[in-house]
């Protein structure tokens, strides 16, 4: 069988990360069995869906790398689904009926009522096994509020039909509109799809996630920095289990593991301190070049910038972090320092002897010496000084605020190899100078 997926988003919104998962496991279904994954626009609702949320949810799955093969508006298909419903009338399986209108009082509409056979329906869900429905309280339903005007139910199914999707893939939330939809797919003569309902994407008390939980759109993941490589990781173990304690999956490989077997019955737990790890192991995956590029980091000194993206890799864990960091705390680096003379003597009355021999010590260090060869060189003499004169503080503390000015930066062998020798001599000695 050739496997066909669809995600098939209402443009009314941003790209949420409920649907970018669900897109996913469709996309992974699809590719696993050498299928095709397509994107339908669900734009019937002519007053909520904007074409921007459309060209937004698109740029979401590209910028995930969730590419399709196919893509579908479905707006374009209103004369197809007005046929199809002239068919259903015509061969009596629905009819038109003459109804007061729920939102003008006094208007008459001619809605499209399904001829329900009132049974009950069967069918076996890829992840939550065999339901059944009995479809008799549904009665007559609604397919259409004007026969050029169908219904989601409806226009989902002739859009399934027409468009060969063999795997229905899609929330937990539509396992109730399945029974509804397979009465109109029996009506139609339509081929009836496999079904697999994914489990909601739950917040940390167990609520379904939403914006009073934080950030629910794949672009604000975006605009904070996240990396795709990440959230495609992240969002992936939501709800599938490989069936080991594997966790780091790139999308090529989550296509190689993806089975539906897989995914779990209850909820997932969506979980932002576990993302923002997830993402620092892919940002660290980058090389400095490619942490610069992706992360749009810049600086007063390119050559400084480069020099401290091993910091960066080790506190970011997003880009957002990262560029705060840059003109945050690191911001020391590319400003030269304005000293409070009381800071600077604040942990010794022997500041000015500390600074003058730690500088002499400098003098012995050799340019592109790493943080570890020139704490070697200067730690011994911090090491040197008593408990009674204030210990190793007493000469690294105003060491690293005379080259900070800073209360809070990096150690003062990280500031040096950043600064390099020339422009951390001048730093120290203007201290010195200070101190008089
Ligand atoms: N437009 C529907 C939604 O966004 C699609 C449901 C389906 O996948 O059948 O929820």
């Amino acid at each position: 069988m050739n496997v066909k997926t669809r995600i098939a988003p209402s443009p009314t919104g941003w790209l949420h990360i409920g649907t970018a998962r669900t897109a996913l496991f469709c996309y992974l279904y699809a590719k696993h069995h050498g299928g095709t994954f397509a994107v339908r626009s669900e734009d019937t609702d002519r007053v909520r869906s904007l074409p921007e949320y459309e060209e937004e949810i698109l740029a979401g799955l590209k910028w995930l790398g969730l590419e399709h093969d196919e893509f579908v508006r479905q707006s374009e298909r209103v004369s197809r689904h007005k046929e199809l419903l002239e068919t259903l009338v015509a061969e009596g399986t629905a009819y038109i009926s003459e109804e007061e209108s729920k939102s003008e009082a006094g208007k008459t509409v001619q809605v499209v009522r399904l001829k329900n056979p009132g049974k009950s329906v069967t069918f076996t869900d890829l992840v939550r096994g065999e339901i059944t429905f009995d479809t008799a309280d549904l009665g007559d339903f609604v397919i259409a509020r004007a026969i050029d005007d169908p219904l989601y139910h409806f226009a989902v199914v002739v859009d399934d039909m027409d468009m060969e999707i063999t795997h229905v893939i899609r929330g937990e939330d539509h396992i109730s509109n399945t029974p509804r939809q397979i009465l109109i797919q029996e009506a139609l003569g339509a081929p009836r799809p496999k079904y697999a309902h994914l489990p909601l994407i739950l917040a940390a008390d167990r609520t379904k996630l939403s914006k009073r939980h934080g950030a629910t759109s794949i672009a604000d993941y975006r605009n904070e920095g996240f990396l795709p490589e990440a959230m495609v990781n992240f969002i992936g173990m939501l709800g599938w289990n490989p069936g080991n304690d594997r966790e780091e999956y790139s999308l090529a490989e989550f296509v190689e593991a993806f089975e539906l077997d897989g995914v779990q019955k209850h909820g997932a737990i969506w979980n932002r301190e576990k993302l923002l790890d997830v993402n620092q192991q892919w940002m660290r995956k980058l090389s400095d070049e490619e942490f610069i590029a992706q992360g749009s980091l810049s600086s007063p000194d390119n050559s400084k910038l480069q020099k401290i993206v091993p910091l960066l890799k080790e506190r970011a864990k997003t880009f957002a972090e990262a560029r705060d960091m840059i003109t945050g705390e690191l911001n020391c680096l590319f400003t030269a320092p304005t000293l409070d003379l009381a800071l600077l003597t604040s942990k010794s009355d022997a500041t000015a002897v500390h600074l003058r021999a730690l500088l002499e010590l400098h003098e012995g260090l050799a340019d592109d010496m790493t943080p570890d060869e020139i704490k070697a060189l200067l730690m011994p003499y911090a090491d040197g000084i008593s408990k009674e004169e204030g210990g190793r503080g007493a000469a690294l503390w105003p060491l690293r605020y005379a080259l900070s000015g800073e209360e809070r930066s990096p150690d003062p062998f990280t500031l040096i190899s950043i600064l390099g020798l020339e422009e951390s001599r001048v730093r120290i000695q203007n201290a010195l100078d200070i101190l008089g």
